[in-house]
């Protein structure tokens, strides 16, 4: 297979991407002004009337957006197994392997309370929901909060295949732990083994380098396809919620990660946020941290220079069990609905809501929308109407994307700080701009040298 250079004059791959989304949204934009839905602009044809608006958005955009995710996700289990496994087998003390996990649980769940008590506070300054009249749309149910036990009950998987198949995350992490430790202890069979492990993980990750090769097209044709739907003159009352959210989500995502990059690693923040563009673009534009994960884990060690031991444990962890930027939105959204419903809360209440938010997120994995399933258990727990949750779901859509990348985006911040403080990382990678771009570039004409 032949690679071609990044810096050979034409446009990288992340130049590629961002020009990609900047594209996708402007076309969305401008499909939805020049032909909305309904006064379509239908081409009389022989047999049958042709729709540019129906070809474009239900057909092209759709299909080629929906197989772009479909073939993300394809990736997500056997890469997350194959490559914890080698992960686990290549750290021979499970000592550090408990060490690695509580320094990560411990700081997921710090940039989690971090997240949530600026949402409260600042949502409690600029009051989103006061003076604001509305109905709610009563169609969304809600689902109860499984219990603590519940949720480690759950992450045992008593059958690893409906694990796989049905992609329940910490279940295939649990088991691939336990395999890489087994493996480990195995003597010969186990080291046989890990060979065969470790050619198939860079396979797989090839295979993420290919899609990562296509990702233009598959988010051109994502976010042209979302923002036909989107506009922001249809806010109305919301303006207002959604300007406070995505600024938190912004303040959380381009200040306070850098800042504790800083404070944890001393590493350049700067660096940092020109590394995770692509993978905060490809959160934005499936909206799901899981289908994120081969992104971001190839981002977090070919780019960043995190040892695999480290990131195929904490990025898939982290997808599922960190969601800062959800925390956000439950912080806003409860005071937000608080006020429209002219319910006082206290210090008391917010404390609880600080303590769901984060509790809520360990069991839920991060798919489109779920935040909004994890809003409802912290409205209950403080006896706000489930209800409330209609009133923003008209705008939940854009919150979602950018909450999304704001989510893959500490899973890799994370990563960085435990790499660094288990001595599995390498600075020179992180230090150097065009790490990774090698391999980055596939010429797709010759497989073969
Ligand atoms: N879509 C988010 C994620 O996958 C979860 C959410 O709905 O907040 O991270």
């Amino acid at each position: 297979m032949t690679t071609s250079n990044a810096s050979n004059g034409s446009k990288n791959l992340t130049q590629r991407i961002v020009i990609a989304m900047i594209a996708g949204i402007i076309t969305g934009a401008l499909l939805q002004n020049l032909m909305p839905d309904g006064s379509d602009f239908v081409i009389p044809l022989y047999l049958f009337d042709f729709s540019l608006r129906g070809f474009l958005v239900d057909g092209v955009f759709e299909a080629v957006g929906q197989i772009f995710v479909a073939s993300l996700r394809m990736l997500v289990v056997p890469l997350v197994f194959v490559s914890l496994v080698c992960g686990v087998c290549s750290l021979k003390d499970t000592a550090k392997l408990g060490r690695i996990g509580g320094k990560a649980v411990g700081l997921y769940l710090l940039t989690t309370v971090i997240a949530v008590s600026m949402a409260i506070a600042i949502a409690l300054l600029t009051s989103p929901g006061a003076g604001v009249n509305m109905v709610a749309d009563t169609t969304f149910t809600s689902r109860e909060a499984p219990s603590l036990a519940q949720v480690f009950i759950d992450m045992f998987p008593s059958n690893p295949f409906a694990a796989f198949a049905e992609g329940k995350m910490l279940q295939v992490i649990v088991f691939a732990l336990l395999f890489g430790i087994a493996m480990a202890l195995a003597g010969k069979a186990g080291e046989r083994l890990t060979v065969i492990f470790q050619d198939l993980n860079e396979v797989i990750m090839r295979l993420v380098t290919i899609l990562m090769n296509l990702a233009p097209y598959g988010v051109f044709c994502l976010l042209a396809g979302l923002f036909t739907d989107i506009s922001l003159a249809t806010f109305g009352n919301l303006i207002k919620y959604f300007v406070v959210v995505i600024g938190v989500l912004l303040i959380h995502g381009l200040l306070v990660y850098p800042v504790l990059l800083k404070l944890f690693t001393g590493l350049s923040p700067k660096i940092f946020l020109h590394k995770i563009r692509n993978t905060a673009i490809f959160g934005f534009s499936v909206s799901s941290s899981s289908a994120t994960i081969p992104v971001n884990l190839e981002t977090t060690t070919k780019k960043m220079g995190v040892n695999n031991s480290i990131a195929s444990f904490t990025i898939p962890l982290g997808a599922t069990i960190n969601m800062d930027g959800t925390a956000i939105l439950q912080g806003v959204a409860t005071v937000f609905i608080a006020q429209v419903f002219n319910i006082d809360l206290s210090l008391t209440d917010f404390i609880m809501v600080i303590l769901t938010a984060t509790l809520a997120s360990i069991g839920t994995a991060g798919v489109p929308g779920v935040g909004l399933i994890m809003l409802a258990m912290v409205l209950n727990q403080v006896g706000l109407p489930v209800e409330g949750i209609g009133l923003i779901l008209g705008v939940d859509r854009l919150v979602d994307m950018t909450r999304t990348a704001v989510n893959v985006t500490g899973d890799a911040m994370v990563s960085i700080v435990v790499g660094q403080s288990e001595g599995q990382f390498d600075q020179s990678t992180y230090d150097d701009l065009k790490a990774g771009s090698d391999i980055e570039e596939i010429d797709f004409h010759h497989l073969k040298d």
